[in-house]
């Protein structure tokens, strides 16, 4: 390797030890060639575990774009069911009228969901990060599973749809096509349709969390039962997701979709992070009586590891900081007021990144 003339000596070492000690761990690598997948995927997790933008931003490639993403998603899942053989939370099912819906508990905090028409013994299921565990929930209600709903293509929650796809030929797969979702056979636009048995699901385009992002809303209405929302990352109980992959306008737009749902909507998000949620709200809004009444409920719930869903839209409206951005009370709390010529909207994306800032640093979870 040639150095430039001028370059003096104290210069060209650094290069130089730099490009000896990456041939030294390549060579061990090299040499221990099991040893160096695991490397790879420990330092993987490390880095994930950060939110330093650098280091995230490469972890964040790695992890959708690469097959390392798989092995690490893999390996989660390895961990999670030696930790949680009985899964993280007990869940119980919600049936009205013929149609049952019921929460499974997978990977550390994830949920699936499997929806049921009991009428015809035909299944859909939400995000099946982990197949062995939802395929033992199809075998012990007997159904036939006819589609699988994917809200967006992080593995944690789209992880599963191939194996359960070699194990119900029949089964359609849909989500957004710019999202890269495995297995996907039946791409979806914002308001398709998606009907199985009596179950009619409607898909709204919520990108934010990802470019691809969607919810699914059950229609109550056909068994006069309340509608139902399985809002993935988009939103959690007392929370939203991580705005990965779209600027803070993009996703307020997608949090305004939630908002305008009926108050009665039963709200079914893919992770149980409701104790740590209402913590953070608590930061913000520490005279929030609707938010104290939900956490005093919530640590009853989680000190029995019961999981925490359903809630419903109208709850959340009380005290999800991230559906109040339009409240005095919060801009009041982020210490922000809208400048006499600033755009209502545009405004509200200010206050909704800068909550967001804050529950990145308060809580360095997805
Ligand atoms: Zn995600």
């Amino acid at each position: 390797m040639l150095f430039p003339r001028n370059m003096a000596a104290s210069d060209w070492s650094i290069p130089l030890i730099a490009t000896a000690s990456f041939c030294t761990v390549l060579c061990i690598c090299l040499r221990f060639r099991r040893t160096r997948r695991t490397i790879w995927i420990t330092l993987l997790s490390k880095i994930m575990a950060r939110t330093e933008k650098p280091l995230f931003r490469i972890a964040y490639t790695l992890y959708t774009r690469t097959r390392l993403g798989y092995m690490y998603y893999k390996r989660q899942m390895r961990k999670a069911r030696e930790q949680f053989p009985a899964g993280h939370s007990r869940a119980q099912s919600v049936e009205v009228n013929g149609i049952k819906i019921i929460p499974i508990s997978v990977l550390s905090d994830n949920y699936s969901y499997l929806v049921i028409d009991t009428a015809s013994s035909v299944a859909v299921v939400v995000d099946p990060a982990d197949p062995q565990t939802v395929q033992a929930v199809l075998e012990e209600e007997g159904v036939m599973l006819e589609a699988i709903l994917c809200t967006h293509k992080h593995w944690d929650h789209s992880g599963g749809n191939k194996g359960l796809q070699k194990l119900h030929s029949s089964c359609r797969v849909y989500g957004n096509a710019t999202d890269n979702i495995p297995g996907l056979t039946h791409p979806l636009s914002d308001k398709d349709s998606v009907d199985v048995g009596r179950m009619h699901f409607k898909a709204l385009f919520t990108p934010g969390h990802t470019v691809g992002h969607m919810i699914y809303l059950l229609d109550g209405g056909a068994t006069g039962a309340p509608s139902s929302l399985f809002s993935g990352d988009l939103v959690f109980l007392s929370g939203c997701g991580r705005m990965f992959e779209g600027s803070a306008s993009t996703m307020l737009s997608s949090l305004d979709t939630v908002s305008s749902l009926s108050d009665e909507t039963l709200l079914w998000p893919g992770h149980e992070y409701a104790e740590d949620n209402l913590m953070f709200a608590a930061e913000v809004e520490p005279c929030n009586a609707a938010r104290e009444n939900k956490y005093e409920w919530v640590l009853q719930q989680r000190g029995q590891k019961l999981c925490t869903s359903p809630s419903t839209i109208g709850e959340e409206k009380e005290y999800n900081p991230f559906l109040r951005i339009h409240t005095t009370e919060l801009h009041q709390a982020l210490g922000l007021q809208q400048d006499s010529e600033e755009d209502w909207t545009l405004f509200r994306a200010r206050v909704l990144e800068e909550l967001r800032r804050r529950k990145d640093v308060y809580k360095r979870r997805f």
